[in-house]
């Protein structure tokens, strides 16, 4: 009985091992990334519905490991955001995107925005203030030139702190959306409390919102509470030109998504830039 606990206990470590191992080679490769210069920030354009005009781009950061090819961010963030090492990774994210928003600028085009995710952990242990004012100041931009994506994971957290220092880099001019806007508990209750500039529509409504009844109510809703509340909206994940068309007669603000481009390299979106502006 001994022995069959034993051999028990190695098939069940077997079992285990390729999620563990994968999860392992990704901790200690998160660690060296940023210094072997592994990460890079993709560009994911975002219209203006209504005139077709670009008016900037999200930024997705992807890494590029030599062994493991690249590695998609839903599954390095949260081993990043484990370890604490997003803080760092989450700087480094706010100087590049800062220094790429002033190159749109100087190809010309008028008033570019990029878009930045944050984590909950560069509000509780980084300094976020200090870290988004430096970017800001090293790369020459104005503040209303970076626009802040927060998740309900990051309100929900250090609420009363969190809020202060919303309320202070907007007094600076820095933009304010709510990503994933309706896949929280209480995306309502933030809605009313943090003054935030725009909503991000989840991708999880828009994806069905020709097939989906409820969905399209869902949207529909978003827009008009957007709009009683003067913020504005932008739809995530927009793949066809019938959703566009939807999300028009819906009188949502903004689309990004696959039916628009891709997320793309800095210079791909530099040529699309050129192409549309
Ligand atoms: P997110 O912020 O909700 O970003 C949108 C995700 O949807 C991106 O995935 C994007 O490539 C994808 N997407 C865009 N358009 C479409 C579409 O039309 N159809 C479909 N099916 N997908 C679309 P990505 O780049 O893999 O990023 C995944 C998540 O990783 C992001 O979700 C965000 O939560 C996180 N993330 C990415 N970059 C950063 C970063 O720099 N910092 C932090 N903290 N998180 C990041
Ligand atoms: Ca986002
Ligand atoms: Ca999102
Ligand atoms: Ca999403």
């Amino acid at each position: 009985a001994k022995s069959e606990g034993r051999d028990t206990y190695r098939f069940f470590n077997a079992e285990m091992s390729y999620e563990a191992t994968e999860q392992l080679n990704i901790r200690v490769g998160l660690r060296k990334a940023l210094e072997l210069n592994q990460f890079q920030l993709f560009y994911q354009p975002q219209l203006d519905i209504n005139s077709g005009r670009l008016v900037g781009a999200e930024a997705l950061i992807r890494w590029f490991h030599p062994e493991l090819g690249m590695v998609s961010p839903a599954h390095f963030i949260p081993v990043a955001e484990a370890s604490g090492l997003i803080v760092a990774i989450g700087d480094w994210v706010l100087q590049e995107a800062c220094r790429e928003v002033a190159r749109w600028r100087d190809a010309g085009m008028p008033n570019p925005v990029v878009a930045v995710n944050l984590s909950a952990l560069q509000f509780a242990r980084g300094n976020i203030e200090q870290a988004v004012s430096n970017a800001v100041a090293d790369a020459g931009i104005l503040p209303q030139m970076l626009e802040l994506e927060l998740t309900e994971s990051i309100m929900i957290r250090n609420t009363e702190r969190v809020l202060a220092t919303v309320k202070r880099l907007k007094q600076k001019g820095f933009v304010f959306t709510i990503d994933d806007f309706g896949t929280g508990y209480s995306s309502l209750q933030y809605l009313k409390r943090f003054e935030v500039d725009k909503l991000k529509i989840d991708q999880s409504f828009v994806r069905d919102i020709i097939d989906d009844e409820d969905d399209a109510a869902i949207v529909r809703a978003i827009v008009q509470i957007a709009k009683g509340l003067g913020l504005k909206t932008i739809a995530e994940g927009v793949e066809t030109t019938e959703i566009m068309a939807l999300l028009q007669q819906y009188q949502c603000d903004e689309v990004q998504g696959y039916y628009l481009a891709r997320p793309m390299s800095a210079s791909q979106f530099m040529t699309y830039l050129q192409q549309h502006c």
